[in-house]
């Protein structure tokens, strides 16, 4: 069997300065090629792997035979991001690690084919082509991220009159205000899909905050929608409690990346503020502090990632942590900050670390880091940017009279229907299950919509 097409990519030196993106994507001629390894076998494991279960063997074969519009017909079947899927999905644990080709080598390159095809589709303006039948039933969308979009989709195509409420000023949840431009471009990939939902029918309200400027309950009983989904995500983020976290200088990756992104931090003709200075540490070793990291570093920062167990444990896709080290970006591994301090206008100057071993495997089967006695060291900075996890906000279930959450503050659900405490009420993506993944949010906006639709269609 042939090798896997290489992909193109920046330079590490070139991109470390920049904001274009990274991964250059297949042309049309390498696209081809790629798709001629798929073996379409009779029973594809790695459509098993995707969780929106996308005709995978059925797109790669349109794509070998250049008939690329139908390729999108059947990608769009099942998934209404692909060309941020094909660029920001964890294919090497989902359907690609499932090929059977990657027994004995290396599997098809299914994420770049689907990002291919994506590109391919909008480039030519082929739309999504589907006959929507309107049923004079509506559903309100709270959050605008893939949970939201993907349900509105799937509804929109039912016949169902969708609002989508968005609390930020631009739609795409963490597509548009948490990852960079330059794994995942705004303009060119994420405000056109989000189009192309738009095109379905689907209304985008932003700057509306559910649970502050109209409740759950007014949706239902004021404005009269027929049942409400919530895809608010994860957006509240954690920190470490220790001695001087609260300095100026100290930034949740969120805010960090939000300022980048969302605000354009990173462009001169915006105002919005964001001077890392000379040096940047960034606390946690997952894809947002890599995010976060490579970010400091493109706006001109000496960066360092520290993280308290060692690179065999670092939670971020290896893909991931490889870029960041081509770039330059420096590994302070088995450390951990135990203070941070700052000078007498209260801005942050150095971060107190301290060395780490690993000890006994701990619940989640990680071995435990244990602090090594006397080995603290200071190093300078002129930033810090905590990468430790996010929670759901806990504003709509606050607001919002019977609407059960656990003991994470996920919201409560039934895991068939996706149906919440409250009726009519339904939940997915991260407000329901944590911090996840764009596909895994995708694949409950498609769950709850089956669910919406039985609950309505039996009303
Ligand atoms: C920096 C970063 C990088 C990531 N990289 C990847 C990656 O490479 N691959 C991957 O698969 N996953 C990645 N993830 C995770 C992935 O982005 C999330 O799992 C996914 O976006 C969750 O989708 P969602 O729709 O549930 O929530 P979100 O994307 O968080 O969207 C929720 C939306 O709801 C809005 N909202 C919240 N509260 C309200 C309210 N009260 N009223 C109205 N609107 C509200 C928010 O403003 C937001 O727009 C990353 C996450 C981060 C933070």
């Amino acid at each position: 069997m042939a090798d896997r097409v290489k992909v193109r990519e920046q330079e590490p030196k070139v991109r470390a300065k920049n904001f274009e993106e990274v991964c250059y994507g297949y042309n049309e001629e390498e696209a081809v090629l790629e798709a001629t390894r798929c073996l379409h076998c009779k029973n594809p494991q790695c459509v098993k792997g995707c969780p929106v279960g996308l005709h995978i063997p059925e797109f790669i074969a349109e794509v070998k035979n250049k008939n690329f519009e139908k390729a999108i017909e059947y990608i769009h079947l099942d998934s209404s991001l692909p060309a941020i899927c094909g660029r920001v999905c964890p294919q090497e644990t989902q359907c690609e690690s499932k090929c059977i080709l990657g027994i004995k080598g290396e599997p098809v390159s299914i994420g770049k084919l689907e990002r291919f095809t994506a590109d391919y589709a909008r480039e030519h303006g082929f739309t999504d082509k589907v006959e929507i039948k309107k049923n004079g039933k509506r559903v309100a969308v709270v959050g605008s991220g893939p949970a939201g979009l993907s349900c509105a989709t799937d509804l929109a195509k039912l016949g169902y009159e969708v609002v989508i409420f968005e609390a930020l000023h631009t739609a795409g949840g963490v597509l548009t205000y948490g990852i960079p431009e330059f794994r995942l471009p705004k303009e060119k990939v994420v405000n056109a899909e989000v189009e192309n939902v738009k095109k379905l029918g689907v209304k985008i309200e932003t700057d509306v905050i559910i649970g502050k400027t109209i409740t759950i309950e007014d949706l239902l009983t004021v404005e009269k929608f027929d049942a409400v989904f919530i895809g608010s995500g994860a957006g509240l983020p954690s920190f470490m409690h220790i001695p001087g976290e609260n300095s100026n200088g100290v930034f949740s990756a969120n805010e960090f990346l939000t300022r980048a992104n969302l605000m354009k931090g990173f462009r001169d003709d915006y105002d919005t503020p964001l001077k890392v200075g000379k040096k940047v540490i960034v606390v946690g070793g997952g894809n947002v502090a890599m995010d976060a990291a490579r970010t400091a570093l493109r706006l001109g920062a000496e960066t360092h990632i520290v993280y308290r167990r060692s690179e065999q444990e670092l939670p971020a896709r290896v893909e991931e942590v490889h870029h960041a080290k081509e770039e330059g970006v420096i590994f302070d591994l088995l450390t951990n900050p135990v203070e941070m301090i700052a000078d007498e206008n209260d801005n942050i100057k150095a971060v107190k670390l301290i060395k780490m071993e690993l000890g006994e495997p701990d619940k989640s089967g990680r071995r435990r880091p244990v602090e090594i006695k006397g080995s603290e060291y200071e190093m300078e900075c002129d930033m810090v940017i905590i990468a430790l996890g996010t929670t759901p906000n806990p504003m709509i279930p606050k607001n919002t009279k019977g609407l059960d959450t656990d003991q994470k503050g996920c919201i409560s659900h039934d895991e068939e229907t996706t149906a919440t405490s409250l009726k009519g009420v339904f939940v997915g993506g991260d407000a329901a299950i944590g911090a996840a993944t764009v596909i895994l949010a995708m694949g409950a906006g498609k769950k709850a919509a089956v669910g919406i639709d039985n609950c309505l269609k039996n009303k």
